[in-house]
Order: structure tokens, then C-alpha cells, then sequence
């Protein structure tokens, strides 16, 4: 998915953003239909630290995608989840979007989408929509800085302690989510463009990063790349003045736009 912002394309604009106002659980990666890709050989080592229970990843025969879906449902506690539930917490900070809603509700968690299995790094950039942007490793959906038409100040205060809430969609994440990462070089999750991310520290030198560019993102070794190095993101160490957020400072997950499409 390129988005140009010509006069001409408003219809394909438009288009796009029906789709992702109408479409929760199925994401696809845009198809930019770059069949010239070459193939690996085997799933990216990172997909052993995603949560087995939520989360298939399935290698393309060809080795050129992946395939990813997700039950949705988070392997932590949350305020989200309904009150029977063992993973259910009180959280008295925050206020849920709506009292009803809880996880596996509504339209329910789950997600799918297929992505390059080495993403397509030509220096073109993607914004990021809003939707389904990324699978954390718990399973559950990574959002942007975004919420609805508006800032997600407006929202802050119904973010839970991992920095996600649930609305009518899917529950998501929109900030650091901390029982993921907390200042440190934990794998988060995959993107939609293929690219992993991590939390706020780099396993190549132990330390926030200071080379990033404006998306979160490096060439660096990492935790999974056997000594290889290879771009990923990770959560920009920069505060984010999240409204009435219970649980700051506030770290935004992913802001975009996207490197790997
Ligand atoms: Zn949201
Ligand atoms: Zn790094």
C-alpha cells in the first residue's frame, strides 16, 4: 500500500480508508506484488518469542511471506478482560472506554495479515492507518499514536498498564506495553511491513540507541540474528505526554511511518 497525496487519488484514499475502518480482522500488507523477492530458508528465529498459544507464523513455500494470525488475546493481566477471568485485574486509574466492553467481546481479537519475510527496505516510507498496524508477542494488536480522528491524549486515560484499551475493534496496544518491555532490549512484536520491533534498549550495545531514524529504526545485530545485523524498529525513548494516562511517563508504541514496504 503507497499512499501519494495527489489531487487524482483522493478516490483511492477514500477507498483505503473504508477498508480500514470496516476491517478489524484481516489486515493484508497492502500487495505491493514484488514477486522478485528471494526467498529464506527457514521462519525468522524472533517468532519462537511470540506467545504459541495466540500466535501461528507459517513460511511461505517459496520463502518469500509470512503468514500470521493471532487469536488477539494478550498473555497478561488487564482490566480488559472480563471480571471471571483469571487474568482480570482491577485497575482503578482507568477509565474503560466502555463499561461492557472486554476482551473477546464485541467483534472479538483476532487478527491475520501476511508480510515479506525480508521486507523491502528501498528507502519508500508508508504511514501507518488506523488499525491493526502490527501482532505484539503477547498476541495481541499493535495500534499507532492515534486514535480515531484524533490525538490519543483524548483517550489516554483508558489505557491499561500494558498501554492498551479496547473499544468496539480489536484490543490493542498503543503505548510501551509493560508487561512486554519496560525500558529494555525485549523483542515486542512484527509490523505490518515485516519489520520486527523492540523496546527501548538495543541488545547490540545494552543501551538506548541514538542512531535511530524517524521511525524507531537501525541496522544493527540483535538478540535473534545470530551476529547478523538486520533493520528493526524500536520504542523511541522519548516521553510521550499521554493526557491522563494512569501509568506514566507514556512511551508511544510505533508512530510510523513505515520502512519495510
Ligand atoms: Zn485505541
Ligand atoms: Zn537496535
Amino acid at each position: 500500500m503507497k499512499i501519494y497525496f495527489k489531487p487524482l487519488t483522493y478516490i483511492t484514499i477514500f477507498a483505503f480508508a473504508l477498508f480500514a475502518c470496516s476491517s478489524d480482522d484481516s489486515v493484508s500488507d497492502g500487495g505491493n506484488g514484488d514477486d522478485d523477492d528471494v526467498g529464506v530458508t527457514e521462519l525468522h528465529a524472533a517468532f519462537a518469542a511470540f506467545n504459541s498459544d495466540a500466535v501461528t507464523a507459517i513460511l511461505s513455500d517459496d520463502g518469500t511471506e509470512v503468514y500470521i494470525e493471532t487469536t488477539g488475546f494478550p498473555n497478561h493481566t488487564s482490566i480488559y478482560w472480563e471480571t471471571d477471568n483469571a487474568l482480570y485485574i482491577d485497575e482503578p486509574g482507568v477509565t474503560k472506554t466502555t463499561q461492557d466492553t472486554y476482551i473477546g467481546g464485541g467483534q472479538g481479537e483476532a487478527a491475520s495479515f501476511t508480510v515479506d519475510a525480508t521486507p523491502d527496505l528501498t528507502g519508500a516510507t508508508v504511514t501507518t492507518q488506523l488499525n491493526t498496524i502490527g501482532i505484539a508477542v503477547s498476541g495481541a494488536s499493535i495500534f499507532n499514536d492515534q486514535e480515531g480522528m484524533g490525538d490519543l491524549d483524548q483517550a489516554a486515560g483508558s489505557l491499561d498498564w500494558a498501554g492498551a484499551h479496547k473499544g468496539p475493534g480489536v484490543y490493542h496496544y498503543h503505548l510501551e506495553p509493560t508487561p512486554i518491555t519496560s525500558d529494555d532490549d525485549s523483542l515486542v512484536g512484527i509490523l505490518l511491513d515485516g519489520v520486527f520491533i523492540y523496546g527501548r534498549q538495543c541488545s547490540s550495545t545494552g543501551t538506548n540507541p541514538t542512531d535511530l531514524d524517524a521511525s524507531g529504526g537501525h541496522t544493527s545485530t540483535t538478540q535473534y540474528t545470530d551476529g547478523a545485523e538486520e533493520y528493526h524498529y524500536h520504542i523511541i525513548n522519548e516521553v510521550y505526554p499521554a493526557g491522563n494516562y494512569a501509568y506514566a511517563p507514556a512511551y508511544v508504541l510505533f508512530a510510523g511511518p513505515f520502512q519495510g514496504y
